[in-house]
């Protein structure tokens, strides 16, 4: 089969190339022919090395959904034929974190696929503790429309959970790339009476607001952040913050337009080291949540999409076949105006 390998070794550390078909290892295991996939922006960071656990000639991609070709012994929720879609994280569901729901840092698992173990940017995939990290698509959920379940979606989720929405709040979501788009549309479900989008990208902006995934749009090249939030909010600041940005300047600004007593729930991923200014913001009593998805919820997630509360069909922006995988990657990781995901669909290859 093809599939798109990770190789520190040459130029632009990735090639397309044929591989072996994956087979059942474990009899929790399943395989799955991969319908559709996506590139995510933590394949990039394989791609640019820095990510030391990813293994070298790994096939990548850890967002994607497909059918069920092959279940092991012990699977006991998934037959042939289901349609599914996949958790970005591998987790065995009886460890000490996965019995608490912090699946994120199961002993036996976490970000394994595309990264430790071969990944979906192929034509086959093998699943580890399938039971766990397939979810069965319903009749009436597309291929197309759960996609993003197992991985954005779950991050904007996650995101919007940390910061214990009630009802009626004001919600600021820090950056509107994919995952903040994400977050928007779960702190709205989530009770958020008003959403603040807030990015430099201005298209993006401009998607937030026609989609009415946010209520105000700022820009803080344009205007200072901090006085729009106050306007907003009765000098108080947002009761909640999702900061999915991930920079120096967009985590200062996240405690900045927080109110008194707010969480701050931070989904974004950081290049280097930052300082909490503890005591520039004492007494503003905040609660900092942060970290890697915990992906628990897609179940429901898939429910919310069937049920028409929850839609990520924006997001998709550019399609490719998997043959062009490599444009693929070079247009996501050049970001042209406007481009949220790329979807890599299967098709059946001639060369
Ligand atoms: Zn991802
Ligand atoms: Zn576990």
């Amino acid at each position: 089969m093809k599939a798109l390998v990770y190789d520190k070794n040459i130029e632009g550390s990735i090639k397309l190339c044929e591989r072996e078909m994956p087979e059942i290892t474990d009899p929790k295991d399943a395989i799955v022919k991969v319908t559709l996939s996506t590139i995510c922006t933590s394949d990039l960071h394989i791609k640019k090395g820095f990510v030391p656990r990813a293994n070298n000639n790994v096939i990548l991609g850890h967002e994607f959904v497909g059918e069920v070709v092959a279940v092991g012994e012990e699977v006991k929720k998934l037959s042939v034929g289901d349609r599914v879609s996949a958790n970005c994280e591998t987790f065995c569901g009886e460890c000490y974190f996965c019995k608490r729901g912090f699946i994120n840092n199961c002993i036996k698992g976490g970000w394994e696929l595309g990264c430790r173990i071969d990944g979906c940017q192929a034509e086959y995939v093998r699943v580890p503790y399938a039971d766990n990290g397939l979810t069965k698509l319903p009749d009436g959920v597309s291929y197309e429309e759960a996609l993003f379940v197992g991985d954005i979606l779950s991050s904007g989720y996650f995101g919007a959970e940390m910061c214990d929405i009630q009802k009626g709040d004001v919600v600021a979501v820090i950056g509107s790339g994919p995952v903040g788009l994400c977050a928007m549309m779960c702190a709205k479900y989530l009770g958020a009476g008003t959403i603040i989008a807030i990015d430099i990208d201005e298209t993006r902006l401009k998607i937030a607001r026609e989609n009415r995934l946010a209520d105000y749009v700022f820009n803080p090249c344009r205007c200072n952040i901090e006085e729009e939030v106050k306007k907003l909010t009765e000098n108080r600041g947002a009761d909640g913050v999702i900061e999915c940005a991930g920079t120096g300047e967009t985590f200062e600004m996240s405690w900045k337009i927080a109110r008194p007593n707010a969480v701050v729930g931070v989904v974004a991923m950081y290049e280097e080291n930052l300082t909490l200014p503890l005591p520039e913001m004492y007494g503003k009593n905040l609660t900092f949540k942060t970290g890697g998805v915990d992906a628990v919820h897609c179940e429901k997630l898939v429910n919310l999409i069937k049920e028409k509360k929850i839609s990520t069909d924006i997001l998709i922006t550019q399609r490719f076949k998997l043959s062009e995988i490599q444009e693929a990657y070079k247009l996501f990781e050049q970001k042209p105006d406007g481009c949220l995901k790329v979807v890599i669909e299967k098709t059946t290859i001639t060369t």
